[in-house]
């Protein structure tokens, strides 16, 4: 099938010629035509199968017939999860949209509303929105939905996933009866599927390959390798420069951040992308990784999710996900619309147990490379690190005000202690868990190492005699406590003796 083949506007086939698309991918030939011609339509289909086009360019030609031009209502509403998807559906539009005269604009939260209000007062025919902030601005009357044709609704089971899906029934409510539903959604979790039935009339179904079979066209290894050695096994494997455009997926911010130092400290230069940090610092880092500025970009699941990066050669997992579904969307962001792409995954001792699960997903053994300078050592679960409990909050901000350090994170020197194996990890090969020191400081102000107290009797070899206990001293006499005794006992037998003698 061609493009030409599905009746579009000379504009969007020119358009679409720009952006070097040669054939419609497989959502867009389904779902293109009803979509034009203004039917209902539930696509289940993940990012990086072509869906945004296959929404985008029916719902421009749809608009363009009908151009209003004093009065500038908004007319197609798409509502997507997170920020860095509404961009990239915003600038898609854009994109297929550049030799019509439609209007689009982007709403999210995390940044000031004014420039977003500016842009809504101006007058808009397609509106992007995530649903927390469009909610906000309809309720401060800067939005009005009643003139919404076709709605969107972007990624539902992930709307679910990230608790937006009461926002998003608050958005439907505000909606026209009368209006055209598109729904796309990767997978079809039950609360997804009830409210489908609810806001979709006599839909036309399009299933794209399901996950697991996008992987087929995926380079996958796998490097077996120990906790601490993952970052000198990224920095060696970073040396290859044919990765020009390379994704590092890591569990936690806190787990980005430091890749991102650790890379820096070897000379290369990195951004992380995740929920600390700010709209500003997000859309830098994403800029400077499409434009080749940095070549690699670290980012946490939430973050990623539809990162848009046409040339990207190489997903590496720093960190095997625990839901094996994650494992699939990661690596999906490379290989996409037929490209190939490589997909690393690093896997210690801990994560064996979901690397099986992914396999499992999968249906095949991911390959692992065998000869590499960092393979796994340590064949042993690493020790869990037990926390005490940590108190309530209104205790520990009655704490905090009373001057107590409440705070739950290690002191500087347990820190230094957990990245004890890290730092010597360049000379020595094996790293060697370390145990955990106690989180008090048994640093003395000279520098000298004291033993804690209740260790003192087996520090020593010497056990001290016990003391006798201390006789506390009553009297003001000066005189010796032995000399005060006789003579308090001399006084007793004299009064004994006065007390026996007859009376005269
Ligand atoms: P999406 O699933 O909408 O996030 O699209 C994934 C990627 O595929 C984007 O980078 C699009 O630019 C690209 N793409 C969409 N449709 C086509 C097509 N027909 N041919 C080639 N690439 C496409």
């Amino acid at each position: 099938m061609t493009f030409q083949e599905l009746q579009l506007l000379p504009q969007l086939l020119r358009a679409v010629e720009d952006m070097g698309y040669e054939a419609p991918s497989p959502i867009q030939a389904a779902a293109i035509p009803p979509v034009r011609d203004g039917r209902d339509l539930i696509g289940c289909a993940q990012t990086g199968t072509g869906k945004t086009a296959a929404f985008a360019i029916p719902i421009l030609q749809r608009l363009s017939g009908r151009v209003t031009k004093s009065h500038r209502p908004i007319r197609a509403l798409v509502l997507t999860p997170t920020r860095e998807l509404a961009l990239q559906i915003k600038e898609n539009f854009d994109l297929y949209g550049k030799y019509l005269s439609i209007r689009n604009t982007v709403i999210f939260g995390g940044v000031g509303q004014g420039p977003q209000v500016e842009a809504l007062e101006k007058g808009v025919d397609v509106l992007v929105a995530t649903p927390g902030r469009l909610n906000d601005l309809c309720n401060q009357g800067h939005i009005d939905l009643a003139d919404i044709e076709t709605f969107v609704l972007d990624e539902a089971d992930r709307m679910l996933d990230m608790g937006f899906i009461h926002d998003v029934k608050k958005v439907i409510a505000r909606l026209p009866k009368q209006r055209q539903t598109l729904l796309f959604s990767a997978t079809m979790p039950h609360e997804i599927a009830e409210l489908s039935k609810t806001i979709l009339v006599d839909p036309v179904r399009v299933e794209v390959t399901p996950q697991s079979s996008t992987v087929e066209a995926i380079d996958q290894r796998l490097y077996k390798v120990d906790k601490a050695n993952k970052k000198h096994l990224l920095q060696y494997i970073l040396q290859d420069s044919t990765l020009d455009s390379v994704l590092v997926f890591t569990n936690t911010k806190h787990g980005a951040d430091r890749v991102v130092k650790d890379l820096g400290r070897s000379g290369i230069a990195a951004m992380a992308i995740h929920g600390n940090k700010g709209q500003t610092a997000r859309v830098k880092a994403l800029e400077s990784f499409k434009s080749g500025e940095i070549r690699v970009l670290v980012a946490t699941d939430i973050a990623a999710r539809g990162i848009d990066v046409n040339e990207l050669g190489c997903v590496i997992n720093y960190e095997l996900p625990n839901v094996p579904e994650t494992y699939v969307h990661r690596i999906g962001r490379t290989g996409r619309a037929g490209r190939s792409g490589i997909a690393i995954s690093f896997c210690n001792f801990d994560e064996l147990a979901y690397l099986k699960d992914i396999e499992k997903l999968i249906g095949k053994k991911v390959p692992v490379v065998e000869d590499h300078p960092w393979p796994m050592e340590i064949f042993e679960a690493t020790p869990k690190t037990v926390r005490p409990p940590r108190p309530p909050r209104a205790e520990r901000q009655k704490q905090a005000a009373g001057g107590t350090n409440v705070s739950d994170k290690p002191t500087k020197s347990t820190a230094r202690t957990e990245n004890a194996p890290a730092a010597t990890a360049p000379a020595v090969k094996k790293a060697v868990p370390v145990p955990e020191q106690p989180l008090v400081s048994t640093r003395r102000p000279s520098g000298q190492r004291e033993a804690p107290a209740a260790e003192a009797p087996f520090s020593s070899p010497e056990v001290a005699a016990p003391q006798p206990p201390k006789i506390r001293r009553l009297s003001s006499d000066p005189r010796p406590i032995g000399r005060l005794m006789a003579s308090a006992d001399g006084r007793r037998k004299r009064r004994n003796r006065n007390r026996q003698q007859p009376e005269k």
